[in-house]
């Protein structure tokens, strides 16, 4: 288990991190959600052991990470930001070089190409390899150790919707095994990844929950959009709706109970009234409503 106590940074004058405490184990992803600037980069530097001033105490097991600094990082995978590539390099070779530079023994190449997807693309260069391949490079060079903590600081940014489905499924299958724990400015994220969210708001944890308590009790939010004006009166007749309300032009939520999916019943209401539609998704309240306050 990692344990992180009463965390506190500074930079400057700026209080960056204030009081941060939670715990992280292995076999479940743990997402740090929070707008830019809430202190995420902060929290995964200290984590890794780049960042040395700071107060509180973290423990890895027996271990405390000021004094056993060396020891958790061989023990600690990081992917950082923006993922720092050598784009001249041919993949192989930057793994390689990875390997040299932290002193692997032995680094598990071909199992590590295998994991992330990259074998057939071990001797391309790394410049001319799609933003979704290069970030699984990143992964992959985070992985070489074989490390049982994964810190991911934003992995999935600037991905497009194949990519992300992808990488996302690799995160999943990591945090099978690893403690991981992945940033994100990007609520969708969160859903589609992560067992527990942990939100920071300007350096404070406002938020640490797990996902399947915040989905369970929770109202559902039908937003649909159609080509025409209806009446909310009428929207609200749909069974499972609770309330129709018009948001904008032809913007309407739907508050329906758990329980029930009633988008196929919006489309039935939608054919019966000759309406089209041309956008229709379910949002998950508790969530929203736990972000929006702590965007707002
Ligand atoms: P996030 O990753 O959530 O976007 P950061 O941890 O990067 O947030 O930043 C938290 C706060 O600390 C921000 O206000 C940022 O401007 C500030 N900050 C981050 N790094 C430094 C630094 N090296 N020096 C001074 N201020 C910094």
């Amino acid at each position: 288990m990692l344990t992180l106590q009463h965390i506190h940074k500074n930079y400057a004058n700026l209080q960056a991190l204030k009081d941060v405490s939670f715990s992280l184990q292995p076999g479940e992803v743990v997402g740090l959600l929070g707008p830019n600037g809430a202190g995420k980069s902060t929290l995964m530097k200290i984590l890794t052991g780049y960042l040395k001033e700071w107060e509180g105490e973290i423990r890895y097991g027996e271990q405390n990470l000021r004094t056993a600094t060396k020891a958790i990082q061989q023990v600690t995978g990081y992917l950082p930001e923006n993922n720092p590539l050598y784009p001249e390099l041919y993949v192989q070779e930057y793994l390689q070089f990875i390997s040299e530079l932290y002193k692997i023994p032995q680094p598990p190449f071909i199992d590590v190409l295998d994991k992330v997807g990259l074998t057939e693309m071990k001797n391309r260069k790394i410049n001319t390899l799609s933003k979704g391949y290069q970030q699984r490079v990143g992964l992959a060079a985070a992985l070489l150790h074989n490390p049982e903590i994964l810190i991911l600081d934003e992995p999935t940014t600037g991905l497009d919707p194949n990519q992300l489905i992808e990488i996302r499924k690799l995160i999943r299958q990591l945090g099978e095994e690893k403690i991981v724990l992945l940033s994100t400015h990007i609520l969708s994220e969160v859903e589609s990844i992560c067992d527990r969210v942990i939100i920071i708001r300007k350096g404070e944890v406002v938020a640490d929950e797990a996902l399947e308590s915040l989905r369970k009790g929770q109202q559902q939010i039908v937003q649909v959009e159609f080509d025409y004006r209806i009446e909310t009166e009428a929207l609200a007749k749909i069974p499972g709706v609770n309330k129709a309300v018009n948001t904008f032009d032809f913007n309407y939520e739907l508050y329906c109970s758990k329980e029930e999916d009633v988008r196929p019943k919006v489309f039935d209401f939608a054919h019966d009234n000759q309406l089209k539609i041309l956008s229709l998704q379910q949002k998950n309240e508790n969530l929203a409503a736990l972000f929006n306050s702590l965007t707002s």
